[in-house]
């Protein structure tokens, strides 16, 4: 799992990347990208790996001969204007394209790449980032269990969780056609909605506007109608992860949900993170799932691998942030609302691929699923509006004085995500980033 393509001592000849805190060497996340119309003849959308503050360009690497074998057939499969094909080769292809891609780009030895990087290299800055993938299917889970139990508090103190919740990794069918990449504005919803106080319903913008923090999960290859992926084999379907918002208007979800689950109040939008941080640059962030506390059943077996128990968590550190209309004018940073950890999930990634298609139900290469909000168990974790808010009840201040319950128009969402290990190098994940549009 862990190879030379993680060693933290080596050094790209892209200057930027040595040291850069989101993509070194060691990460080469695959995305999409649209490049700077005037530098290339054919500007269309194709895939690109990060590295520093660059993109390489795979459909031009591939053409002027940069890749063989297996990763040339990777490289070509990514080359298009969505990651589908990529994802549908399987792991091998990909391990095989980040060999050479790390090779072509190190400073050890021989790079066919150095002597044509006029060519190949981007400014990502220059560069539109897409959505990685054509995504049919979104699937939004609600693993984060402090995140679970925050909400159902306000139901029922007594029993903030359902009881079903420690045993099926709860989820709802999201909508894949409103996914946006990054820095597409989203558009405040209109709906139905009835606060408990008012006597009927009433039709208007989202009055309790709302992020949640999700870790993104890009699924594939995937499986057959009517084979289930097994546990033991859940882990070669995920191809890896970003940063997912799964934009909530509250008041809508709230009047709507009853019986059927969230419908309008969270298919008007979601914003991903454009890069696809691979499985294999995450090996050195791989931890055991947190032990289940004392008295929680444990899963039923197909559910259970030990192998996934001791290795098939991660330790990646998140970040959420709001940057209000007034800041971006008085040159102000970000304020931070929360600190997480994917630690805090309750479920494996596994263990949602094994439920997802324990009924049969097959996945698709380049499908999407949200983790669920995933917030620490205290305040500064957590990883929604409506939790540091307490629903809309009490406001909270931001760093420039500001004050908030939900989202107000102009308001941008960040959220950050970095992996961090003695002895290897931090890799990030890029930024999931989005404004709000009245
Ligand atoms: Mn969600």
């Amino acid at each position: 799992m862990i190879d030379e393509t993680h060693d933290a001592k080596r050094q790209s000849w892209v200057a930027s990347a040595n040291g850069h805190p989101e993509f070194p060497l060691q990460n080469l996340p695959l995305g999409v990208f649209s490049p700077p119309g005037r530098s290339v003849p054919n500007a269309q959308p194709r895939g690109g790996i990060a590295i520093g503050d660059m993109i390489l360009d795979l459909r031009l690497a591939l053409e002027l001969g940069c890749f063989e074998g297996a990763a040339a057939t990777a490289a070509e499969a990514a080359s298009g204007h969505t990651l589908n094909d990529f994802i549908a080769l399987g792991s091998g292809a990909r391990r095989a394209l980040r060999q050479q891609a790390c090779a072509l780009l190190s400073s050890d030895g021989e790079s066919k790449a150095k002597p044509l990087a006029d060519k190949l290299l981007h400014r990502a800055s220059d560069c539109w980032l897409h959505v990685p993938t054509k995504i049919e299917n979104f699937t939004d889970f609600f693993a984060g269990i402090n995140h679970a139990t925050n909400g159902g508090r306000r139901r029922d103190p007594a029993n903030p969780l359902t009881p079903n919740y420690k045993y099926v990794p709860v989820a709802y069918h999201s909508r894949a056609s409103s996914v946006r990449e990054s820095h597409a504005t989203v558009q405040r919803p209109q709906g139905q909605r009835k606060l408990p106080d008012e006597a009927a319903p009433t039709f208007g913008p989202c009055r309790k506007l709302d992020y949640e923090l999700e870790l993104a999960v890009w699924v594939g290859p995937g499986n057959r109608q009517g084979t289930p992926i097994p546990i033991e084999r859940a882990a070669d379907h995920i191809v890896g992860l970003g940063l997912v918002n799964d934009w909530s208007a509250r008041d809508i979800q709230q009047w709507e949900s009853a019986p059927l689950g969230p419908f309008l109040g969270k298919s008007f939008g979601s914003t991903v993170s454009p890069w696809i941080i691979t499985i294999e640059a995450l090996a050195p962030f791989r931890v055991a799932q947190p032990e289940r506390p004392a008295g929680d059943p444990k899963p039923l077996p197909h559910l259970w691998n030990d192998a996934d128990q001791q290795s098939g968590a991660f330790d990646i550190a998140l970040e959420a942030l709001i940057l209000t209309r007034q800041m971006r004018e008085r040159n102000l940073p970000p304020h931070r609302v929360s600190r997480s950890n994917t630690t805090d999930l309750y479920w494996t990634l596994a263990q949602l691929v094994a439920h997802h298609t324990s009924n049969g139900c097959n996945l698709v290469a380049g499908d999407l699923f949200g983790s669920g909000t995933i917030s620490g168990p205290t305040e500064a974790g957590w990883g929604s509006l409506s939790e540091q808010s307490l629903d809309g009840t009490r406001s909270f201040t931001l760093s420039s004085g500001e004050t908030r319950t939900f989202l107000e128009d102009g308001d941008e969402v960040i959220f950050r995500a970095h992996g961090r290990r003695e002895g290897y190098a931090t890799i990030g994940f890029g930024e999931c980033r989005a404004r709000v549009r009245g």
